[in-house]
């Protein structure tokens, strides 16, 4: 079975071989790569809930603590029944990594239950939110482990982990030492949740683009065509904000079917559409049973291969696959989603010259503000949309500079350029702290 844990590593060891000559001591370089090899720590067990009927079922629950080198562990939580330990370690790698290369004070977790949500009622999925806090009990919290959503979880989780972290804190007479709400992001912004947080990942993706045009000179923003994957939150945000800048996206689609529309999509009136009719497949002129005629049918399978200058998968993992990849037209691929292209793909996709903006500096805009969501909580103070969005644009801005003149310096890939400055990072930070 494919092993998300063993390629988290190779990936790793990849990128130390590229960072081997900046360090002198080569054992101790290669101490710090072997610590990072393996999550700090690593947190799994059963929880069990007693559902409507009365019965008991128990849950497997998962908590990889990666890296706490650069500040306190970061990373989402996700219920699905696909959840497992190989899976948990991978994603908590990689949002060390996340972390570091937009420079945020943070390292990497991720925590998961294998579960279907779905056949939960909303009850047992309170029940089974507030049993995962009470098995992470002090291994979580403002300085220590800051969860978030991630598949399957959403704000109101968020809200019942909160509440439930902070009735432990009361039981043991702590909760005035930390501001509990400061323990978990993503939270409802009636409960300490920040602006701007529900748009942050498709908009920061687009200051992305933003800085890529300036690079590669692009005059007329309305003649680079953007087609996108998915159009759900980042997939939307990302054709609004890409829209209202000026670039023409083309075509947007979402599980069952997308849209292509030459001239250039109006994603409000598609959303709206997508909303009526239940499927954006439903809103091209050449269906039967089409009752809004906003452009032309497409699979998702053509989407990806459509003839545009940006690609931007933001639903799935492993959508560019060796198969695909050679049919690829798009000459840049803005990663949205986590993990969109395979590991072999990247390497077809490299060879053909088709430039890759990676998913630890595209989508990073989410947990950037879920970062200024945590400072906001831990001052007490609560800013406004524009204030967040005003400190998301430059710190994006940045990242990718750091990490463009990597790529433009050592004539590598964009990927491998973010996983250098990212690693190099950590592994500093490792040095910095005495850990190797
Ligand atoms: P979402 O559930 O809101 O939207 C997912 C979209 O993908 C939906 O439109 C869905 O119809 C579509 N989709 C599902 N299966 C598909 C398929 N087979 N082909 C095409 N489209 C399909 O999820 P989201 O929050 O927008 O997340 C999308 C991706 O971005 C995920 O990989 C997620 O891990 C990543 N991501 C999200 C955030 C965030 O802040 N939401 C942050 C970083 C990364």
């Amino acid at each position: 079975m494919h092993n998300p844990y063993k390629d988290a590593v190779t990936q790793l060891e990849l990128v130390a071989k590229r960072l081997a000559t900046e360090y002198e001591d080569k054992k101790r370089f290669a101490a710090a790569v072997a610590v990072l090899k393996k999550p700090e720590r690593l947190l799994e067990g059963k929880i069990e809930i007693t559902l409507d009927s009365g019965k008991k079922q128990a849950f497997q629950v998962f908590r990889s603590q990666h890296s706490s080198a650069r500040g306190p562990y970061k990373g989402g939580i996700r219920f699905h029944p696909g959840v497992s330990k190989e899976e948990v370690q991978a994603l908590s790698l990689w949002m060390s990594w996340k972390t570091a290369a937009v420079d945020i004070p943070y390292g990497g977790a991720k925590g998961g239950i294998i579960v279907d949500p779905k056949k939960l009622s909303k009850s047992e999925l309170e029940k089974l939110s507030r049993a995962y806090v009470r098995f992470l009990g002090t291994a979580v919290g403002p300085w220590i482990d800051v969860p978030a959503p991630d598949v399957n979880t959403t704000p109101q989780i968020m809200a019942w982990m909160v509440d439930e972290y902070q009735a432990m804190l009361n039981e043991t007479n702590t909760a005035h030492l930390q501001n509990p709400l400061a323990s978990f992001t993503g939270k409802p912004l009636e409960l300490g949740g920040s602006q701007g947080r529900e748009e942050a990942t498709g908009l920061g993706g687009v200051y992305i683009l933003e800085e890529l045009a300036k690079k590669l000179n692009w005059k007329r923003k309305q003649d680079i065509t953007i087609a996108i994957q998915g159009f759900g939150n980042v997939g939307y945000w990302f054709a609004y904000h890409a829209d209202t800048a000026g670039y023409k996206v083309v075509a947007v689609s979402d599980s069952k079917s997308g849209i292509y529309v030459p001239e250039g999509l109006d994603p409000v009136r598609t959303l709206e559409c997508k909303k009526e009719t239940g499927q954006i497949g439903a809103c091209a002129c050449n269906e039967k049973e089409c009752n809004v005629s906003l452009g032309t049918k497409l699979s998702n399978e053509a989407l990806l291969e459509l003839d545009v200058d940006v690609l931007v998968p933001a639903a799935l993992e492993n959508v560019i696959t060796a198969e695909n990849a050679k049919n690829i037209k798009a000459k840049t691929i803005i990663e949205m989603a986590n993990g969109p292209t395979t590991p072999e793909a990247d390497e077809i996709l490299a060879k053909r010259d088709i430039r890759v903006i990676p998913d630890i500096l595209a989508n990073a805009g989410g947990v950037s503000t879920s970062y200024f969501e945590w400072v906001q909580n831990l001052s007490g103070y609560s800013w406004s949309k524009a204030e967040v969005l005003a400190k998301l644009q430059p710190l994006m801005a940045t990242a990718f500079e750091g990490i463009w003149s990597v790529y433009a310096q050592e004539k590598t890939t964009v990927r491998l350029a973010a996983y250098q400055v990212a690693v190099k990072r950590v592994i500093d930070a490792l040095y910095l702290r005495g850990r190797v």
